[in-house]
């Protein structure tokens, strides 16, 4: 018997998963992106995406490696020195980590974006009225003044005084295409993916190969911690990561680790 015939994989509240269910997070997850659907946050195809990331997740033992944590310091070093941190939210983000972001927004002082590769005004609006549910003050990307260079029009459409003016920015759960935009405007990116292999984390300054819903919380934790060290301090951890060693850490934990 497969652990997802122990617990209906359409309980209607997510207290009634256990959360000593040896597939937990797991369950957790498939079933924030359901009701991500279901309120109109979270496009169709955000399941095929959760999809792929919980086969990474299963291979990488659902836990939080350490050149991931070593990526997620220096992702917290990169925002802490930022002068116009932002973290991008699509469909996926906002059904699994709404009130995790506000709070690294809050620990970082950064602006929240909504950006979707299937865009409509109204899935805009009610990711945004989800995050204001969570906290957020303030969300962008309802204007959608600027365009992203070398992108078809719909997926270029970001704010003029936030993705687009931004230093530093977190793109979870990215599309390639617009990853490689953004790197070839020069950001700073901090993308987390699950797939080590997948164009987004390949073209980031900070891979971070780990499941969103671990990976937010633990920048946030590490941002804390910093929150009172230097520029130099800062400028030494963001120094010393090892963008490729985190990548093949990654992999060789998912081609060769023990399940
Ligand atoms: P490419 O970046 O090359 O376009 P893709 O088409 O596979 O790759 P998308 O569907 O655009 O990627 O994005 C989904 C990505 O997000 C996948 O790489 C998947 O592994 C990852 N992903 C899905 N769920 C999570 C999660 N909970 N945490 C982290 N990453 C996730």
């Amino acid at each position: 018997m497969t652990d997802y015939e122990t617990v209906s994989a359409d309980v209607d509240d997510e207290e009634e998963i256990p959360e000593d269910h040896p597939r937990y997070q797991d369950l957790l997850t498939r079933h924030r992106i359901e009701r991500g659907v279901e309120k109109g946050i979270t496009h169709l195809q955000g399941m095929h995406a959760e999809g792929r990331g919980s086969a990474f997740d299963y291979l990488l033992g659902e836990e939080t490696i350490p050149s991931a944590d070593e990526a997620e310091r220096a992702a917290a070093a990169h925002l802490l020195l930022a002068e116009r941190p932002v973290l991008s939210i699509n469909g996926n983000v906002a059904a699994l980590v709404p009130g995790e972001m506000v709070e690294l927004a809050d620990a970082v002082d950064a602006d929240l974006e909504v950006n979707l590769f299937n865009r409509t005004p109204e899935r805009i609006e009610a990711i945004a009225d989800h995050l204001r549910e969570h906290g957020a003050e303030e969300v962008k990307g309802l204007e959608a003044d600027a365009r992203i260079p070398n992108l078809d029009h719909q997926r270029a459409k970001v704010d003029a005084d936030g993705i687009y003016a931004a230093d530093v920015v977190v793109v979870p759960l990215e599309d390639g295409d617009r990853a490689e935009a953004l790197e070839e405007m020069g950001k700073t990116e901090i993308v987390i993916d699950l797939n080590p292999l997948s164009r987004s984390p390949r073209v980031a300054e900070v891979p971070i190969v780990d499941n969103i819903i671990r990976a937010v919380p633990n920048v946030t934790a590490h941002a804390r911690e910093l929150a009172d060290a230097d520029e130099a301090e800062l400028r030494a951890i963001v120094d010393s990561f090892d963008r490729e060693n985190a990548l093949r850490t990654a992999e060789e934990r998912i081609r060769s680790g023990e399940l």
